[in-house]
């Protein structure tokens, strides 16, 4: 065996835990997100875990009760905690009841076994059946189908947990099945030094899992606020040049058309200069709701303009799209809102264009729907009007 000592190994990890709590805790300042909260929780879990460890690098000078007691209380607290923090971070239902029962469960298993009946085997046992709950628990987080697929950072987190979980069923299986198994964790053997080499390093391997994994999840945080529209939540101008490029990728490969809407609210400046700005801002958030309502769930919408909405919608042909616009500005005409105690009547004009099954430039099909807006514009507003496919001749639907 290597000259190393057990005590020298828990007085790393001790102090590893230690430093990677502090920076992990100092690091992160500024708003409290779930993400950010969850990493506070894994400082914290790290923390403890240290003093655990710290318990075991000075078992000379404290009392038996405490290093049993302590030491295993607070491996199994910091572990539990490091399982919520996770399903915190991933969004999951945390269950801390059920990861308190576990951790409970497993330090009475401990105590028993410790003090009343000393069996060192059985309470091996007790201890690693809390920690195998623990990375279960993680594991069925990480394959969750909320999480999305292909992420390394989680496919890293769960590959570091079949190892951890596997190094728990060696262990016990060392203890219960080898020749001359140790009979207390600082006992120099070969399964001890493995043990707590691993398990040492865990915290280590664990903590980068979860930073790169919180990396990721703050990436995909960024992706999708950069896509959507601060005022009415729906997609915004980037967002719509990409679904439009994707739907158009779509369309070419299964032969089929993609209708394009372009709403403008008319006269949509006067509604401002009547009831002022904010007032404004509650009406075109009415106005999207009034459009979606009229949507179906393949179809996207998005804010391109200050009054000026797209709406997507696969596999329509243009006599389709044609008539969802005119339903769409139906609904407007029809359903009034209430501003301030005052019944606005507002309407909206819209251009219709289709991308024929073979179209792959997203940006001509955009152009000819805003050309057909303005279209619809200059023939007096409140009326759909579609310019067909490669044409300029525009088809007009009366109001
Ligand atoms: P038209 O029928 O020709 O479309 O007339 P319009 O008044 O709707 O068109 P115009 O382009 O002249 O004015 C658009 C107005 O939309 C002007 C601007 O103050 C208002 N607007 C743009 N973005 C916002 C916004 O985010 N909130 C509010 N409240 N108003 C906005
Ligand atoms: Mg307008
Ligand atoms: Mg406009």
């Amino acid at each position: 065996m290597l000259p190393l000592h057990i005590d020298t190994l828990s007085l790393i990890t001790a102090v590893q835990a230690a430093v990677l709590a502090l920076m992990l805790w100092v690091g992160i300042h500024g708003d409290v997100g779930r993400a950010r909260t969850s990493l506070r929780i894994r400082a914290l879990a790290l923390g403890l875990e240290a003093a655990g460890w710290g318990i075991l690098v000075l078992r000379a000078y404290v009392s038996p009760l405490l290093l049993l007691l302590g030491g295993n209380g607070l491996s199994l607290i910091s572990q539990g905690i490091c399982v919520v923090a996770l399903r915190m971070l991933l969004g999951e239902p945390l269950r801390w009841r059920l990861v308190l029962a576990i951790g409970v469960v497993g330090w009475l298993g401990v105590a028993w076994f410790g003090l009343i009946e000393v069996d060192y085997r059985h309470r091996v046992l007790w201890g690693s059946f809390a920690v195998a709950l623990y990375i279960l628990l993680n594991i069925e987080a990480l394959r969750s189908r909320l999480q999305p697929r292909g992420s390394r950072a989680r496919n890293l987190l769960l590959l570091i947990s079949v190892l951890a979980f596997v190094l728990v069923v060696w262990r016990n299986g060392e203890l219960w099945l080898g020749v001359n198994p140790p009979d207390q964790i600082s006992a120099p053997s070969a399964t001890n030094f493995i043990y707590i080499l691993f398990s040492g390093q865990q915290p280590l391997f664990a903590s980068i899992g979860f930073l790169l994994l919180y990396n990721e999840i703050l990436q995909q945080e960024l992706h999708t606020l950069a896509r959507i529209d601060p005022l009415t939540g729906v997609n915004n101008r980037l967002a719509i040049d990409e679904s439009t490029a994707q739907l158009l990728d779509r369309a070419i490969r299964q032969r089929q058309s993609l209708g394009v809407l372009m709403l403008d609210a008319d006269h949509f400046k006067s509604v401002n200069d009547r009831f002022g700005h904010s007032s404004g801002d509650k009406v075109l958030r009415a106005l999207v709701s009034r459009i979606r309502a009229t949507l179906r769930e393949s179809d996207v919408i998005g804010r391109v303009g200050g009054e000026e909405f797209v709406v997507l919608s696969p596999g329509i042909d243009l006599p389709a799209a044609l008539l969802l616009g005119e339903r769409i500005r139906l609904m407007v005409e029809s359903t009034p809102m209430l501003i301030d105690d005052h019944v606005l009547q507002l309407t909206v004009s819209v251009g219709v264009a289709v991308a024929a099954p073979a179209e792959s430039d997203g940006s001509a099909v955009l152009k000819r729907a805003d050309k057909a807006l303005y279209a619809a514009k200059r023939a007096g507003r409140n009326r759909v009007m579609a310019t067909a496919a490669f044409e300029d001749d525009d088809l007009a639907l009366p109001a």
